[in-house]
């Protein structure tokens, strides 16, 4: 595995940029109920990318820990940037990915609420960068499978602090999860005709139903996400335009 964050920051370069290809995980901080811990979306993305480091040796850089929080203000725990702020900062995080070497970039995103903001600053890097290959994708988007059992558990839109989080936590860091302050919140995932501030459909701060996670859910999970990212990873490697280069 080659993780830049977890050797002191002893980097092969050489190695690293024969890939040209690096991932950087990026998450949030914010309430993630009483069950979980605040740092889930970022340890779980983090997680996942360097699972795919150790099958495919594409580098990890560190994660990002801030994110567009804006649906989760009035919680403790929630530390956030201004979206505008965040695209701001990934389009330099990307610009520096750049400079040393890199020429494509995978953004594996933890948290919903970055998915806007995650499309406009691609979109922006790559119109400025266009010799650049980049994707962003979140860890539950890499395939509709994962999708569909990461939202299983949710009536409406979003899903925070569920059956999927906290079984991914169950497998990655059991000891940070209290399963004796979990409380099923599956009502809470409805919205109305207008979008609402968790703080105002939910009482624990969690959409979903975190009750029926497990350990060997979050196992299966971790290991479809990895595996899949990592193949289209491998596959990507040479990948050309559709219509060739020169267009
Ligand atoms: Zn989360």
């Amino acid at each position: 595995m080659s993780d830049a964050a977890g050797n002191g920051g002893a980097v092969l370069w050489e190695e690293l940029s024969s890939k040209q290809l690096a991932e950087l995980p990026i998450g949030s901080t914010e309430q993630h109920a009483a069950h979980l811990p605040v740092n889930v979306d970022m340890l779980c993305c983090y997680e996942v990318a360097k699972g795919v480091s150790r099958l495919t040796g594409v580098p990890v850089l560190p994660p990002l820990a801030y994110g567009n929080s804006m649906a989760h203000a009035g919680w403790p725990g929630t530390v956030a940037l201004r979206p505008d702020t965040f695209m701001k900062v990934l389009e330099e995080l990307c610009g520096w990915v750049l400079r040393s070497g890199f020429r494509k970039i995978v953004i594996l995103n933890g948290h919903l609420g970055n998915e806007q903001p995650m499309g406009l600053a691609s979109s922006t890097f790559r119109f400025e960068h266009p010799e650049v290959r980049i994707k962003a994708v979140s860890w539950w988007d890499i395939t509709p499978e994962i999708k569909q059992s990461v939202v299983s558990d949710v009536k409406g839109w979003g899903f925070h602090a569920n059956d999927a989080e906290t079984s991914m936590m169950l497998h990655l860091r059991p000891d940070l999860v209290h399963m004796e302050d979990a409380r099923d919140e599956t009502e809470a995932s409805r919205d109305g005709f207008f979008r609402y501030f968790l703080r105002e459909k939910t009482r624990t701060g969690a959409t979903g139903n975190p009750l029926i996670a497990s350990r060997e859910k979050g196992e299966r999970l971790y290991r479809m996400a990895v595996e899949a990212l990592a193949a289209q990873i491998k596959e990507a490697f040479n990948e050309e335009p559709p219509l060739g280069q020169g267009f």
